[in-house]
């Protein structure tokens, strides 16, 4: 990838630093990477304008980092006006840091099958905000923009490299699983 600017390269060096020294040791991990990730969020000003795009249809995931190890990845995910995810899991642990506008964070409970999800309640997440999520504690979930007049941003840290993991989406009304892997929206430059 090209130019990453000075906060992302700092948080990745501190981040990894952490991964080296917590290997395993998720509670841990959490708990300092959520300063790290506290610290990136609380300005705006370093996200390059190409990993802050939207789309008019579909909410974006931009790989800012991936682990060469695959320990760990960063993403910025952008929302177009009222864009929400479906309901899903991570099956690794999450930080979510809300950069510009603001998310709300809905947990789900999986249903016996042909039973519906139930819904675990709801949060709304403003800039500077961190959050963690853990499979050991529930990461069934659906994220949308807070707004539906305008671009939220979010940058979330993943215990793998999320776009590779195949993971799950479930039917609101059902329960039903269906697998995915979500790759990423700058996939060209990835492989670029
Ligand atoms: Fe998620």
């Amino acid at each position: 990838m090209e130019e990453t600017p000075n906060c992302l390269d700092r948080f990745v060096r501190d981040f990894t630093q952490l991964v080296d020294d917590y290997s395993g040791d998720e509670t841990e991990i959490l708990r300092q990477g959520r300063k790290l990730l506290a610290d990136l969020v609380s300005r705006d000003d370093w996200l390059p304008e190409r990993h802050a795009q939207p789309h008019p249809q579909y909410y974006q995931q931009y790989l800012l980092h991936a682990d060469p190890a695959d320990r760990f990845s960063v993403v910025s995910f952008v929302w177009g006006p009222g864009q929400k995810t479906p309901i899903h899991n991570h099956t690794v642990w999450a930080l979510i840091g809300i950069l510009r506008g603001g998310e709300r964070a809905e947990s789900f409970e999986v249903g016996s099958p042909g039973l519906p999800m139930r819904s675990l309640g709801h949060e709304d997440l403003g800039p500077g905000t961190v959050e963690s999520i853990s499979p050991r504690t529930g990461d069934v979930h659906r994220v949308s923009n807070l707004y539906e007049d305008r671009v939220s941003i979010s940058i979330h840290v993943y215990g793998g490299n999320i776009g590779r993991i195949s993971r799950h989406v479930f039917e609101l009304a059902t329960s039903t699983p269906k697998t995915f892997i979500s790759g990423y929206s700058n996939e060209s430059e990835i492989s670029a």
